[in-house]
């Protein structure tokens, strides 16, 4: 396993195992990996290439410095994590590398900033879609692999695909969210918490997951507000019930109008102790034909 700390040095080695012909994949990270972000890499085992892990913990998709500052880091970990799943390279960029002349574009369809964390984040989708963008036009990648717990990121990635790189054979893979066995996914402020706080959150996941979607799935209403479980523990940012094909076309995407089964997904954002943990849920057995 090689690590990288320069574009240049990760383009001149890509363009000579593409000489090869090698094809590449890309997962990219914020570090302190955690079994969710490996279950990434073991997708890549599907696609015969060279994998690259990055780890960048990017300042510009924080809109509180704070955040930004105790965002949980781990490098010597990640690296022995890595190395023993066989990656070939490791793109660790210093801030300067990766910030410096890059060029922040500012527009984005309304949804990456009206909806679910595009509504409380500022320039969160932003700052993902500047560093996503540069990431993949270092690395070209045949394959790039993201985490289905962050949805709307998965959108945004497939929007910066289409707007940017439609040309490029991008083939975007979602890889399933990783859950501990008491239900709560695997998330890197999760280490921001006590035992006891991690309880408050998982009850609080499992009591709104469940009660929304049996509401939803009885009534196919979606007045479910009044029922949220509050616990004074936990504060509620968002609880969201949507349509696919909405949040598609509302971000930009092209909607896939083929079916009548329309599938829902349910988003959960919490904060306790601003910690904040986000969550989605696949609504299945919904069909309004
Ligand atoms: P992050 O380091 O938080 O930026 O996450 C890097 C990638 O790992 C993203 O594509 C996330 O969606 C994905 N990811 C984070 N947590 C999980 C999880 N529990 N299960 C699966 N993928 C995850």
């Amino acid at each position: 396993m090689i690590i990288i700390n320069s574009k240049r040095e990760l383009i001149d080695t890509l363009c000579r195992e593409r000489e090869r012909d090698c094809k590449v994949t890309l997962i990219p990270t914020m570090g302190n990996l955690h079994k969710g972000h490996l279950s990434l890499v073991d997708k890549s085992d599907d696609f015969p290439s060279k994998k690259i892990v990055s780890i960048f913990v990017n300042p510009l998709q924080f809109d509180d410095s704070n955040d930004y500052l105790s965002y949980p880091k781990s490098i010597k970990a990640d690296l022995e994590a890595l190395e023993k799943r066989k990656i070939d390279y490791v793109f660790v960029p210093t801030k300067e590398e990766m910030i410096e002349n890059l060029i922040e574009l500012d527009e984005l369809p309304w949804g990456f900033t009206n909806l679910l964390c595009g509504a409380f984040r500022g320039k969160h989708f932003i700052g993902v879609q500047s560093i996503i963008k540069e990431l993949f036009k270092v690395v070209d990648p045949d394959y790039a692999i993201f985490g289905e717990k962050d949805f709307q990121q998965y959108l945004l990635i497939k929007f910066i695909i289409e707007r940017y790189f439609r040309n490029n054979n991008i083939q975007l893979i979602l890889a399933p969210t990783i859950r501990m066995d008491n239900g709560l996914a695997f998330s890197s402020r999760n280490i921001l918490l006590s035992q006891e706080q991690i309880s408050h959150a998982t009850r609080a996941f499992q009591s709104i997951k469940n009660t929304v979607i049996d509401y939803f799935l009885e009534t196919g209403l979606f007045n479910f507000d009044n029922l949220i479980p509050r616990s004074g523990k936990v504060h509620y940012q968002y609880v969201k019930l949507y349509n696919e094909q909405y949040l598609y076309d509302k971000h930009g995407l092209d909607v896939n109008v083929k079916s009548n089964q329309k599938t829902f997904r349910l988003f959960i954002a919490l904060v306790i102790d601003n910690v904040r943990l986000i969550d989605n849920y696949l609504v299945e057995g919904y069909d309004i034909s």
